[in-house]
């Protein structure tokens, strides 16, 4: 038996099958979950097809969590295809590349600050908020995606500000949602090749480093442990662990130089 066996999770954030967001769903349907996915506007087609690709079929519905019509729709559009929610994964990213990213920190305006900030940092909460009324008595898990925070970066810039105010937004959702019996957890993974890391100039310089550095080595093309860390956090193995970020990042985070 898998250890979502029965679990009702919704995947935000899929377009490619690079996606980290597939992998968690290929990874939640092998391990019993029923599986809804989200995506937005212009690659929402792209989604539907890309999804064939799973175990199983998924329903995908439309969510840009920019907008506010599409959050208050959010809990009727998943009605449709399941009776709850037991988990939520956050797997939404953006920033203007050439604006935001790249090693020109001081450029950065303020607009596409702010949209950055919305859609990676916010949307953790107004996503979690419009799950909320699927998640019942039982409660749930929320999982996000960050980029490790805490340092300054070569290249990632102000997508490095947006994923600060995202760890620290996944804490106060703990602590406002753990009388609730809602888990709200990050994974910090190393750097993936994805269509968002593409975008990010001078991210290959980055990628060179983590596979010198970190103790376990660390492949860039393989999502897997990364997606088994988010299945992980969303199953009933980790009952007690709220707020918090776990590194699957081949040890690259504990090593000095
Ligand atoms: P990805 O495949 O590009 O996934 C990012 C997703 O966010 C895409 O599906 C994108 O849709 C969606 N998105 C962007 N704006 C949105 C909006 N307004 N509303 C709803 N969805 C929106 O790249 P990924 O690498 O898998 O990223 C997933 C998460 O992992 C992100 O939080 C990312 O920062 C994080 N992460 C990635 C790495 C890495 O090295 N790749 C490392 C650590 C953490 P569109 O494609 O249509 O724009």
């Amino acid at each position: 038996m898998g250890i979502l066996e029965g679990k009702r999770i919704l995947v935000a954030g899929v377009t490619m099958d690079t996606s980290i967001g597939f992998e968690v769903a290929r990874v939640a349907q092998e391990q019993g979950a029923t599986v809804v996915v989200s995506n937005f506007g212009r690659a929402l087609g792209i989604t539907r097809r890309i999804v064939n690709r799973l175990p199983e079929p998924v329903p995908v519905i439309e969510l840009d969590v920019t907008d506010e019509e599409h959050l208050a729709a959010l809990p009727e559009a998943l009605r449709e295809h399941v009776d709850g929610l037991d988990g939520v994964v956050h797997s939404i990213a953006y920033g203007n590349p050439e604006t935001l990213l790249g090693g020109d920190f001081l450029r950065g305006p303020w607009e596409d600050v702010a949209q950055a900030v919305q859609v990676s940092a916010y949307s953790l909460a107004s996503l979690t908020r419009a799950c909320l009324p699927l998640m019942g008595e039982q409660g749930g898990a929320v999982v996000g995606l960050t980029f490790d925070a805490t340092v300054a970066w070569p290249a990632y810039d102000w997508m490095g500000v947006a994923k600060a105010g995202l760890e620290s937004c996944a804490r106060y959702l703990a602590r406002d949602l753990g009388p609730r019996g809602v888990r709200v957890n990050l994974v910090s993974a190393g750097p993936l090749k994805t269509l968002a890391a593409k975008a990010i100039p001078g991210f290959e310089q980055l990628e060179a480093t983590w596979a010198e550095r970190a103790p376990l080595g660390w492949d860039n093309a393989d999502r897997a442990p990364t997606a088994r860390a988010v299945v992980a956090l969303l199953s009933d193995l980790f009952p007690a662990t709220t707020g918090e970020i776990v590194h699957v990042d081949g040890g690259f985070h504990a090593m000095g130089t």
